[in-house]
């Protein structure tokens, strides 16, 4: 079995992104600019917003946060980002979600100009992903590709299992590996599947992506498979400093053993996420995408 370093693969891309950023502006051009929009304190977003500026600075880009109050009307948010669609010091820019309820995250989405929508969440950059056109791929599954190129893992003519349908994982993850050049036969399973233990118990490849603890167990896994885990789940737990620990949707004691690959959690999926925003920022930059 061979764990599959999130870890390692996002350090290794970071340096080449590092690198192109470096030579970028070596030649007389504005470094990459990413704006965040923060509305509200919700704690996880607070961090996770912390580790893209971070991140950015690492790579060389140049980041802005812009953060509002939970309590600012969507018209209000809706002009801020009309600002940002027009400025052209900005490259790209992502809005963290979720928003308050009464703000429209679809509304909110559509607004972004899908040429600065390096979250890739624009119906859009969906459509021409999902008609394998160059587009801003989301980040997730864009980051398990990588995973699955940087250790060579044979995926033509397998069969993928994934598990959860939502728009930012497993649907355009079971769509982009069905595509060419990935060519995987891919089964999308969610919470009304049938026999959902004897579809999974079928995959090559299992992407597991639907935020139940360890839900993912041995019985459920063919021998030699490769299994992605994406799912995060916060649990309290003794043993840790904080009181807490992040488990992920795979058993892993038990399943470990039966596969070729496996990712862990935390370490396998989640570092992965932040390098293909800053991969969707250089295209931006260097419109790649859109010309
Ligand atoms: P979501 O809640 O939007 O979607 C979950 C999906 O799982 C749904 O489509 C649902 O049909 C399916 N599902 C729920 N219960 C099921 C069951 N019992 N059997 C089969 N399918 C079931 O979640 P999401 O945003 O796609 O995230 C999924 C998990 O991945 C969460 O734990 C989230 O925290 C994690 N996540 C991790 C990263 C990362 O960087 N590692 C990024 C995004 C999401």
């Amino acid at each position: 079995m061979i764990l599959i370093s999130g870890k390692e693969v996002a350090e290794s891309l970071k340096k080449e992104i590092a690198t192109e950023v470096a030579i970028w502006v070596g030649e007389g051009k504005r470094a990459p600019h990413l704006v965040a929009i923060l509305v509200g304190n919700d704690g996880a977003s607070q961090t996770y917003v912390g580790h893209k500026e971070k991140m950015s600075a690492e790579v060389g880009f140049r980041s802005t946060v812009l953060r509002f109050d939970a309590d600012i009307t969507e018209e209000f948010l809706l002009g801020e980002i009309d600002k940002l669609n027009r400025d052209p010091e900005v490259d790209g820019f992502i809005v963290q979600l979720p928003l308050p309820e009464h703000i429209s995250e679809s509304r909110v989405t559509e607004a972004i100009d899908p040429r600065k929508d390096v979250d890739g969440f624009h119906p859009v950059n969906t459509g021409r992903m999902m008609m394998g056109m160059p587009s801003y791929l989301p980040a997730t599954p864009d980051g398990i590709l990588e995973l699955l190129k940087y250790y060579k893992i044979e995926t033509a003519g397998k069969k993928c299992v994934v598990i959860g349908r939502s728009n930012i994982v497993g649907r355009p993850m079971a769509n982009l590996l069905s595509q060419k050049g990935w060519d995987c036969t891919v089964t999308l399973c969610h919470s009304r599947t049938k026999n959902l233990k004897e579809e999974v118990a079928q995959g090559d490849i299992i992407v597991a992506a639907l935020g139940k603890a360890e839900f993912v167990t041995a019985d459920m896994v063919k021998e030699g498979a490769v299994v992605i885990d994406v799912g995060i789940t916060r649990v309290a737990s003794d043993k840790t400093k904080s009181g807490w620990k992040l488990l992920g949707d795979v058993k892993f004691d038990e399943v470990a053993p039966r596969c070729s690959y496996i990712t862990p959690v935390p370490g396998g999926v989640g570092p992965m996420t932040i390098i293909s925003l800053m991969k969707n920022t250089l295209k931006a930059a260097k419109k790649e995408i859109y010309g």
